[in-house]
């Protein structure tokens, strides 16, 4: 047993969300106690002490939308004369082309480097939505053995899409298929399946009917992206639908607990259809801003009784910046700077931790009794007073995952004192370099 002492401990549970001088006990795989240091040392006289010296230990963060694959795009050459101009631009002439270029080295090292960069901003969970249109069968495979090294918690899935054919959407399908199978066989404390797809307008009708059946047959959720761009929209109106929702909801697609990404042009009415089919909806405010596609009316949609989550979409593995982004956002495009804050704290903290505990099975993202030790420690004094009313303020001013210091999942340590311990860090950085430049050649 191991006793973590001195620091302040943002605990996330409603009881006592803020302990000052707070201690954690971690026993195996489980938090079994916590409260106040002095108090814990007395009662556990046999624990390991160790003083984490007035840092923050709070819960390991959960990612709800992101893409490992995306990690060789950082800093590389579209080789193209004219830049994307939109959206829809953007898709073609990077991620199309970048997914269809993939090999399973580039799947594998891409997905190692963003489990360690997780690892380094203190983010324990991760949902991945992964596309390799050059390397489809076994890919979620090559992902899981990664994931399944790195030690961290992972709900993956393959975008199914019909924008490179028939043939390949058809074996994308089989991909979701032999990997649900697949689970079944693997440690699903850490690893869990999801059916993914890509969006509404790269996808036919017949293939949703398809990815319903799957979903209903294997009683497993769905992950997609939805009105990311105004196109979804205009797509399904074109197709005879009302709107988007109206489309998804009539082919099945709205499976409850499936997680709809975006949500960006999605009417109230949406918003409203979503909730009542219990569909997340998970909000990725850098990749909105990056794309130029707008902004989700936040507000609008809690107040539809939507479960909304946070997720980073690629743009990096810290959700400390993505929530700050988010608070930001809803406050300059709302010109309104009481908007963000509370609802931002609702999104990450509650809505994530519940979204991970349906996947999962597991009390994740919370300090308690009992919970699975997914814990972190961030090297951060704060300079003004910190307590139950204010914490999340310290949380956006504050945090950010440079300040991790110590990830611990399931009572693994897998970073200490900044050092990763798992994934022989060094040299695998050096071989993500070395794939990323061969990748490039071939991009
Ligand atoms: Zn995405």
């Amino acid at each position: 047993m191991k006793l973590y002492g001195n620091g302040v401990l943002i605990t996330l549970n409603s009881k006592d969300p803020v302990i000052k001088d707070g201690a954690i006990l971690i026993d195996d795989d489980i938090i079994k106690d916590y409260g106040k240091t002095e108090s814990l040392k007395r009662k556990y006289p046999k624990a390991e002490y160790l003083d984490v010296e007035g840092k923050v230990i709070m819960p390991g963060m959960i990612n709800s939308h992101m893409h490992f694959y995306s990690t060789f795009a950082r800093g590389m050459d579209l080789k193209t004369d004219i830049p994307p101009q939109n959206f829809e631009e953007i898709l073609e002439k990077l991620w199309w082309r970048l997914d269809e270029t993939m090999n399973s080295e580039d799947i594998y090292y891409s997905t190692l480097y963003a489990l360690i960069d997780s690892i380094r901003n203190g983010t324990t969970t991760i949902f991945d939505h992964h596309a390799s249109y050059g390397y489809i069968e076994s890919s979620l495979d090559v992902i899981a053995e990664a994931v399944t090294k790195s030690n961290l918690r992972a709900n993956l899935s393959y975008e199914i899409s019909d924008r490179h054919g028939k043939e390949k959407s058809k074996k994308a399908i089989e991909e979701n298929k032999r990997f649900i199978n697949r689970t079944k066989s693997l440690n699903n404390d850490f690893i869990t399946p999801s059916i993914g797809l890509h969006a509404s307008f790269t996808l036919e009708d017949e293939t949703l009917k398809e990815v319903a059946e799957l979903a209903e047959s294997t009683n497993t959720p769905m992950h997609f992206h939805a009105a990311e761009g105004a196109i979804d929209e205009i797509n399904s109106r074109k197709r005879g639908y009302k709107n988007l929702a109206d489309r998804l909801e009539k082919l099945n697609i709205l499976k409850k607990d499936s997680l709809a990404i975006h949500g960006v042009h999605l009417s109230e009415a949406e918003y409203q259809i979503l909730a009542e089919n219990d569909v997340y909806l998970i909000h990725n405010p850098e990749s909105n801003m990056g794309n130029a596609v707008g902004a989700i009316n936040l507000k609008k949609a809690l107040d539809k009784d939507l479960t909304v989550g946070l997720g980073t979409d690629g743009y990096t593995t810290d959700m400390f910046e993505s929530i700050n982004v988010a608070d930001l956002l809803q406050k300059h495009d709302n010109s309104d700077p009481n908007l963000g804050g509370d609802d931002i704290r609702k999104i990450v903290f509650e809505n994530n931790r519940k979204i991970a505990q349906k996947y999962f099975d597991k009390k994740l993202g919370i300090i308690e009794k009992n919970a699975p030790a997914d814990v972190i420690m961030l090297d951060y004094k704060a300079p003004t007073p910190i307590n139950k009313d204010n914490y999340f303020y310290h949380v956006v001013f504050g945090f950010n995952g440079g300040l991790v210091d110590t990830t611990i999942v399931n009572g693994n340590v897998l970073m200490e004192n900044q050092e990763v311990k798992v994934l022989d860090y060094e040299k695998t950085i050096q071989k993500c370099q070395k794939q990323a430049r061969d990748f490039w050649k071939r991009f």
